[in-house]
């Protein structure tokens, strides 16, 4: 079955800075409050740095439950939040990643540079061939994601990419309705081959 999970965990990827613009602060907190609002569970990079840290700090302050999953290195180096429900420490960013992908029901990426470009597509790339059947989302801030999304249709046009495995990804600058969207969004049932045929997902077959 490609059924996603019911959304009760979101893992959230975004900076680790807090970006030049203050929509990118104003959205993150307004993205926390919507996870709190809806008793949802926050999954993150478990420190108190850039958009991360306004994020855990919102939902906290929200009265939300937020669980970070940090590395061993960046704790060392005090950068975890000191004020989180729970927190596990990772050896390594590989082992960090999947825990946080298997405590996730669904994934949201903020802006960011290249550690959250690099979550995003690796999550995306679970769902695409059938690892996970887990939704992605951008909160596209001040279309900080149009460039991603030109790249997406570029990969289409030059024929590395499906339309279903573009159009699985969700964008949108409001976090209410990028949530609602997470809640209706079906996996693809299409294999990322182009010119293979399935009606199922890989891990189906
Ligand atoms: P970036 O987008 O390059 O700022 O990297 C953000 C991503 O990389 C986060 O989602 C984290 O997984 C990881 N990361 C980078 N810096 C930190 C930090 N100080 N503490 C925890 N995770 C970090």
């Amino acid at each position: 079955m490609s059924t996603p999970p019911p959304l009760r965990s979101i893992a959230v990827f975004s900076g680790s800075n807090t970006g030049v613009n203050p929509a990118y602060v104003e959205g993150a907190q307004a993205l926390g409050r919507e996870i709190a609002r809806r008793g949802l569970r926050l999954v993150y990079g478990g420190t108190d740095k850039g958009l991360m840290g306004v994020m855990a700090d919102t939902v906290l302050a929200e009265g939300g439950e937020v669980v970070g999953f940090i590395t061993r290195l960046l704790s060392d180096l005090g950068h975890l939040h000191p004020g989180l429900t729970r927190h596990e420490i990772t050896e390594n960013m590989r082992s960090r990643k999947a825990r946080m992908s298997e405590c996730a029901d669904a994934f949201i990426a903020l802006p960011g540079g290249l550690g959250t470009f690099e979550e995003l597509f690796e999550v995306a790339t679970l769902t695409q061939l059938g690892e996970h059947h887990k939704g992605v989302a951008c909160l596209n801030i001040g279309d900080f994601f149009n460039p991603v999304r030109s790249l997406l249709e570029h990969a289409v046009n030059e024929g590395f990419m499906k339309t279903e495995h573009r159009d699985m990804l969700i964008f949108n600058p409001d976090p209410a309705a990028l949530i609602d969207a997470l809640e209706l969004w079906q996996a693809p049932t299409v294999t990322k081959w182009i010119g293979a045929v399935s009606a199922a997902p890989l891990s189906t077959r």
